[in-house]
């Protein structure tokens, strides 16, 4: 076995595709300790520089106290509490809808959703640059995949309208993760009432960021729960905790709880997290300020990199790709980033396309205008050098 291992890593690292896992010494925030060294970190998804906050890590310590640290079982046996329920009732004000359910990330939320709505005689309609978690979810339910070109509706016009089958359902994510490009929601909610199928939104990147009160891209577009029945989000990203949700209908709310296998099947995560991430998105809508800073420094950010020539995916989100191409040469940038102080995760094949390798930049309201002008300054010095290595 342990030869077997060994050889496909082996192919794995000439190809260039092996990853390496960094220790961070600190907690999350603009700035953090990686393997003992102070750096500025510009990968995470901490949008609104939540996730060490001190008044949830306040809150989390007295909900602990409170709740206790485990769950003890299921939420269908004996593992559903009063602050998972609290925090359901949030997030379905929040998202303004009946009902919301919370799973323990959102990796098993996807799994869970499109696995209980979809079975084999049923067809999934996912957008080309999907999350994997979705990929993973359309391929389980044994639904027909039908994947269509990234954000081209008259694809999926086309596809939608040859075949027949028992449920369609239309599959985006509303921020793309390594883009940072919306869906076209508006296009897309029309199609599916057209074709009468099932519009599902992820919105992992767009929850807490977009919108006037942080409804996110369904928001954004000014979308109602007949156009969007279905929407996902995380709480590990803009929010700071952990977790992911759906939020619709009661009649979706109650078919998840009774065939969605990873909400059923798996221990309720911990009540103090759960009481947490309620102080979150209380916090999320109302201090409107963290989104307008995070929003601001985008455009700070997209102004200085104009003016450098630096060549901007076009994104108006805090996911801000620097589009490299050469996986080598975006490698080799981040690591000279790094001895610079500056923390950006290149992103390679298979995670993007073949020659669509990208340094990954994202913002947060954590950030000063002054730490992402001097991230710019970096990268202007940089890549003038390393294209002048090409
Ligand atoms: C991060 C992410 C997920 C997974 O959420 P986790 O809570 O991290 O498991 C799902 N969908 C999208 C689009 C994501 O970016």
């Amino acid at each position: 076995m342990h030869k077997a291992l060994a050889a496909e890593l082996a192919q794995r690292s000439t190809s260039g595709g092996a990853r390496r896992r960094r220790r961070v010494d600190s907690p999350q925030g603009a700035e953090l300790t990686l393997e003992g060294c102070l750096c500025l970190n510009f990968c995470s998804n901490d949008y609104l520089g939540l996730a060490a906050q001190p008044a949830l890590v306040k809150s989390l310590t007295a909900a602990a106290q409170r709740h206790g640290v485990g769950s003890g079982a299921s939420h269908l046996v004996c593992g559903h509490s009063a602050a998972h329920e609290a925090l359901e009732e949030a997030l379905a004000a929040f998202t303004n809808r009946p009902r919301s359910l919370v799973f323990a990330t959102g990796y098993m939320c996807n799994i869970g959703v499109i696995t209980a709505l979809a079975r084999r005689g049923d067809a999934v309609f996912l957008d080309r640059l999907c999350h994997a978690s979705l990929v993973d979810a359309a391929r389980l339910s044994g639904a027909e995949l039908q994947r269509f070109r990234h954000n081209d509706s008259s694809d999926l016009a086309r596809r939608l309208a040859s075949g027949h089958w028992r449920r369609r359902l239309i599959i985006v994510d509303g921020v793309y993760s390594m883009d940072g490009d919306l869906a076209p929601l508006p296009e897309l909610a029309a199609l599916a009432a057209q074709h009468d199928a099932w519009l599902v939104v992820d919105d992992a990147h767009g929850i807490g960021v977009l919108g006037e009160h942080g409804g996110g891209s369904v928001e954004h577009f000014g979308l109602s729960m007949a156009q969007v029945p279905i929407l996902i989000g995380t709480l590990g990203k803009a929010l700071g905790t952990a977790g992911g949700f759906v939020a619709g209908a009661p009649e979706l709310i109650e078919t998840l709880i009774q065939f969605a296998r990873p909400y059923i099947y798996t221990t309720a995560p911990p009540p103090a997290m759960a009481a947490t991430t309620q102080a979150a998105l209380k916090m999320a809508g109302e201090e409107p300020e963290r989104r307008r800073h995070v929003l601001d420094l985008v455009r700070h950010f997209r102004a200085g990199a104009a003016s450098l020539g630096l060549p901007l995916a076009d994104s108006q989100t805090p996911i801000q790709p620097l589009m490299v191409a050469s996986s080598e040469r975006a490698v080799s940038l981040s690591e000279q980033l790094l001895e610079l102080g500056f923390w950006v995760a290149a992103i390679r094949p298979p995670t993007v396309p073949e020659g669509a390798a990208r340094l990954r930049i994202t913002l947060s309201a954590a950030h000063s205008k002054e730490q992402v002008t001097a991230l710019l300054e970096a990268l202007g010095k940089l890549w003038r050098a390393t294209a002048a290595d090409d």
